[in-house]
């Protein structure tokens, strides 16, 4: 009964932070604040889509708030060196964000824990290059519980699930489009920690109130509907006949005879 989860909803809670005295900062900066400032890390995690990454930075840039954003490089779902994300990954930076490593660590699944390490900073390293900006930090893509309280050390880089950002401060999420205990309006409303950082996900956030199942619906349709206009694109340079198996639209009927 709690669906609404919708842009409307998150800039009000955001606004509502910012009348409240939070300093939105960044993970570099949270042993800098003052004792009596309050001070949010806010973190966004990309597990699907960059365009919807992208609207969130937009609002946020327009209440004039920054967040980093945690960007996937080996995901099925997309690609950060393709031009498109490449143009996107542009603009969500051009709004004044950051970025860090979001790392799934399926990749090195029953490896020991200096190879995961090293594979870590191997990839912050890698995305670093890619977006021409330095990468400070990394969190876990679906982190198995013994993942989340490993308090996982690979300096230079930041742990985002470790002791001083996770359990030293409030932490609130939205995983799986659910809050826990109690939703972040409520945390703001009735504990206002001092210091807190908040997870939040694209995915889940819409222009309307949508489900869960609706939430990720948009997603596949988002993607099918890129992908096949790249194969059109791609296709259009081909014979007609190599389309028509795949219920493609024919964009050159003249060249049909
Ligand atoms: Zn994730």
């Amino acid at each position: 009964m709690s669906i609404p989860f919708t842009y409307e909803q998150y800039r009000s809670i955001l606004k509502r932070m910012k009348k409240q005295g939070y300093h939105f900062i960044d993970f570099l900066k949270m042993n800098q604040v003052q004792p009596q400032d309050k001070a949010v890390i806010l973190r966004h995690d990309i597990d699907f889509s960059l365009e919807k990454a992208v609207k969130m930075a937009k609002l946020e840039h327009e209440l004039g708030i920054t967040s980093t954003f945690f960007i996937l490089i080996h995901s099925g779902f997309y690609n950060p060196l393709s031009l498109k994300s490449q143009s996107l990954l542009r603009t969500i930076h051009s709004y004044g964000h950051q970025f860090g490593l979001h790392f799934d660590d399926s990749l090195t699944e029953g490896t020991s824990e200096e190879e995961l390490k090293a594979q870590i900073i191997h990839d912050a390293e890698f995305l670093a290059a890619i977006l021409k900006t330095p990468i400070h930090y990394f969190s876990f893509h679906r982190p198995s519980e013994r993942l989340l309280q490993a308090n996982l050390d690979v300096t230079p880089l930041i742990n985002a699930y470790s002791q001083p950002f996770f359990k030293d401060i409030s932490y609130i999420s939205d995983s799986r489009k659910r809050w826990r205990q109690m939703s972040l309006e409520q945390l703001i409303e009735q504990e206002a920690p001092q210091r807190l950082q908040v997870l939040i996900h694209p995915i889940w956030w819409s222009d309307e109130p949508l489900t869960f199942e609706e939430s990720l619906t948009e997603i596949v349709q988002e993607q099918l509907k890129d992908m096949r206009s790249d194969f059109e694109a791609v296709l259009a340079k081909f014979p007609l006949e190599v389309m028509e198996p795949f219920g493609l639209t024919i964009p050159r009927k003249e060249a049909q005879s």
